[in-house]
């Protein structure tokens, strides 16, 4: 496709799952947008695939067809009902969501290799009315206009009032606009790996984190896909990474030949390279907005610092940013002031959880606490009721980090 030199539109850059929300929730308002992204879909993504309940929160929220679906999709997806929490002990705790595998229930979250998902969206977005998007196109230079920015790409170069930086972990945005840099203690590395042939993978696909004491604050995931693949991975804090001179590449591997794990990885076989990819988390808060410009899900460092979940972060934002836009384009207010209250409505939204997974994060190196936690809820059904509570109320997650919480756990 040929861009326009000159557009009054916004131009999203990236069409991952933040800049395919916004360009979404944009065409549910009627505002067309042109969406550049320099892969050729389908394309791949490291990640762990984990969909959240807050994927499936935005879908609702863009139309309530989409998640039906979705789930209709077997072929792309596998619904999930749980998480298996297993101890620095080895001890598991195994924590149903509130909403179980009924005949007729809709699941709480899915995976879905980003291939499949990323792809799916895109095609949302392309059936869309006003939403324009040109693949293989890759933004090579930002050049501030008095219009707004010039983007210059590989195709040519088009001139926007509005620049939506979707780009991701590795973007120019976060760097070039936001001037948000790399910070060894709010970022994390991670490996990736998909699997054939695991064996004790759970009937209802919960997926497993393995709080493994050489990994804490990280851990090891094991969540399963479609046609008996699982997706492996590890994750730890960059700072740990540098202090413990570690090789996530290597230590996947070694990990998975350790007991319990050899039994059950005796006979997988890996599909392709392991591959590694860098999370901005967002245990600190950034400026995300500025004179014409607005940044979404990693381009703007919006991932959970516990679960190294960002998709549904992406998407959420992506949902403020296409609000905030649509504003600011109608009354041609885009100063960097005209635009900082995207950063109160992304922060009012998702600072308390980012926060709290910050404490979480730091509380879960204390071994003997988390192993304590595990066993008391293994014979607490009421602990173990207020734990899957936790993943839909944030409310109830606050309670982890008061004091009085351990107290009554501790007489109960
Ligand atoms: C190993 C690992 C495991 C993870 N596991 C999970 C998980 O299980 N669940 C979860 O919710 N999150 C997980 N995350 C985080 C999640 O992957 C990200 O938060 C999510 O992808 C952010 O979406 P995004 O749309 O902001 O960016 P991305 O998905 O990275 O999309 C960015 C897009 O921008 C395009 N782009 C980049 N630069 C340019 C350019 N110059 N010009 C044009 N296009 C460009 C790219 O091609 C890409 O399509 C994980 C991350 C890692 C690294």
């Amino acid at each position: 496709m040929s861009l326009p030199s000159k557009t009054d539109l916004p131009v999203i850059i990236g069409a991952g799952p933040g800049g395919t929300a916004t360009a979404l929730f944009l065409a549910k308002e009627g505002q067309a947008s042109i969406v550049l992204d320099r892969a050729t879909f389908p394309r791949d993504k490291i990640c762990g695939d984990a969909l959240s309940g807050k994927v499936v929160e935005v879908l609702n929220k863009l139309d309530k067809a989409l998640v039906p679906a979705f789930h209709a999709k077997t072929e792309l997806q596998v619904p999930s009902w749980g998480i298996l929490f297993v101890a620095p002990s080895g001890r598991e705790l195994r924590v149903p969501f509130r909403t179980g595998p009924q005949a007729g229930a809709l699941p709480p979250g899915f995976i879905s290799t980003r291939l499949d998902f990323d792809n799916w969206m895109l095609e949302q977005a392309q059936q869309a009315s006003g939403v324009t998007i040109a693949q293989r196109t890759e933004v090579e230079k930002l050049e501030k206009t008095p219009y707004g920015y010039r983007l210059h790409t590989n195709t040519g170069s088009i001139e926007t009032p509005l620049v939506i930086g979707c780009d991701g972990a590795q973007g120019h945005t976060g760097r070039l606009l936001g001037h948000i840099e790399k910070e060894d203690a709010h970022y994390c590395a991670a490996v990736r790996a998909y699997y054939n042939n695991v064996k004790g993978m759970d009937s209802e696909n919960f997926i497993e984190l393995h709080f493994l004491p050489d990994l804490l604050p990280g851990y090891l995931w094991i969540f399963p896909l479609p046609n008996g693949r699982a997706n492996v991975g590890l994750g730890m804090r960059t700072d740990v990474v540098a202090k413990r001179k570690v090789n996530l590449r290597t230590l996947l591997p070694e990990v998975l030949s350790r007991s319990p794990f050899c039994e059950r990885f005796a006979h997988a076989e890996l599909d392709g390279a392991i591959r590694g990819f860098g999370l901005p988390l967002g245990s600190k808060q950034r400026k995300i907005s500025g004179d014409n410009f607005l940044l979404v899900g990693d381009a703007a460092s919006l991932i959970d610092p516990f679960t190294g979940e960002g998709i549904g972060n992406a998407m959420i934002s992506g949902m403020f940013a296409a609000q905030k836009g649509i504003e600011a384009l109608k009354t041609q207010k885009l100063t960097s002031a005209d635009l900082a209250p995207y950063d109160k409505l992304v922060y009012d939204r998702l600072w308390p959880e980012l926060r709290l997974s910050r404490t979480l994060q730091n509380l879960s190196t204390q071994q003997w606490l988390f192993n304590w936690v595990v066993e008391k809820a293994r014979r607490s059904p009421t602990l173990r009721e207020t734990i899957s509570c936790m993943f839909e109320d944030i409310d109830l997650r606050d309670k982890l980090r008061d004091p009085r919480f351990y107290f009554h756990l501790m007489f109960e």
